[in-house]
């Protein structure tokens, strides 16, 4: 059984990070004679310029906005390494990859997993009178149907509520990671795990939410000869993409049974909007979803999140792009 650890260190007051990834024109869109759209003009704003018009759009602001020259290493160093780096210190913590199918969620998530995988073990090699437990879970959520991605024989998991970890997921998988090496392994088995279901269903990748959760332990000897200890998970989250979300308007969401519209994204989407709206006293609908549900203890109350938005700078997306800046913009 795993669980979404409660509680943890009191982590500083801060708002969500909203960031912003424009990635390069794809060979495709080239080939298309697509034509850029988007430029950022400084390293908090976007802005939208149809280059067949004289006057530029639309300008958004955000905490950063990463440029098309801007490798991984740079996003997570300015976007991601803090909030990652807090679970070292007991603290809950969150990344996310917003965006529409293709705008660069994988290729964004792959980069800032590895570099802070490094970053970790780093901070493990620097404090060699700390002890570290560090396990490794991973899943994915398709259709609201929770699956091990380190097990796919087992099948759908089912959630249950411990009263003192809060959610659990029944039957998870959690791996004792041994070293780096054993880690990039491990995640390389869920990479292969989630390409296994592509190729049976298309677009799979499109509307699956994939966590890779990472929970980490850390022990000091005190004078006193007391141990003391932490304990905090830092997931990444590979979301599906946002195209799904796209009939909403920025007010809120409703939910209707039936419809083909992604519960786990949409309630996630509620979840943000309220938590930014900073009413301590607002109900927080994370009930509503396996994915908010599963995350709750690390988005909100005490816990740290980062959003990094990825966008295609081509014409041809910009409405598309619009949607994940509006969204960007009320989650702040
Ligand atoms: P998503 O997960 O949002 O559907 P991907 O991460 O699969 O999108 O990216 C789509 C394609 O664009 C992939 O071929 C990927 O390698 C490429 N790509 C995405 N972001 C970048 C980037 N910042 N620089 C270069 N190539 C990128
Ligand atoms: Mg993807």
């Amino acid at each position: 059984a795993f669980s979404s650890t409660p509680g943890g260190q009191k982590a500083c007051e801060e708002k969500i990070r909203v960031t912003v990834r424009i990635r390069p024109l794809s060979r495709r869109e080239q080939a298309l004679y697509d034509l850029i759209a988007w430029e950022s003009v400084d390293f908090n704003t976007i802005i939208y310029k149809n280059p067949n018009q004289e006057r530029s759009a639309a300008t958004y602001v955000f905490d950063r906005v990463f440029d098309t020259s801007c490798s991984t290493q740079r996003v997570y160093e300015e976007g991601a390494k803090d909030v990652a780096l807090s679970a070292l210190k007991g603290i809950n913590s969150t990344i996310f990859a917003y965006g529409q199918t293709s705008s660069g969620k994988t290729y964004t998530m792959r980069g800032i997993t590895e570099n802070a995988v490094k970053d970790i073990y780093k901070h493990i090699e620097e404090n060699p009178d700390k002890q570290f437990v560090l396990k490794m879970s991973a899943l994915e959520i398709y259709n609201e149907n929770v699956h091990d991605l380190l097990n796919l024989e087992s099948g759908s998991l089912r959630l249950l509520d411990d009263p003192e970890k809060g959610t659990i997921v029944d039957k998870l998988i959690e791996e004792i990671v041994k070293d780096s090496q054993h880690l990039q392994q491990l995640i390389s088995i869920c990479e292969a795990q989630r390409q296994v279901g592509e190729t049976a269903l298309n677009d799979k990748s499109s509307r699956s939410h994939q966590i890779i959760r990472l929970t980490i332990q850390s022990s000091l000897r005190e004078n006193s000869g007391r141990m003391k200890s932490f304990i905090a998970s830092l997931n990444l989250v590979d979301l599906a993409g946002s195209e799904r979300a796209s009939q909403t308007n920025a007010g809120g969401i409703r939910l209707k049974e039936g419809s083909h519209i992604n519960r786990s994204l949409l309630t996630l989407m509620n979840v943000i909007r309220k938590l930014s709206v900073e009413k301590r006293s607002a109900h927080i609908p994370y009930r509503d979803s396996k994915l908010t549900r599963i995350l709750q203890h690390s988005l909100g109350g005490n816990a740290r999140t980062a959003i990094i938005c990825t966008v295609s700078p081509a014409l041809s997306h910009v409405e598309q792009t619009k949607n994940t800046l509006s969204f960007a913009t009320s989650a702040r």
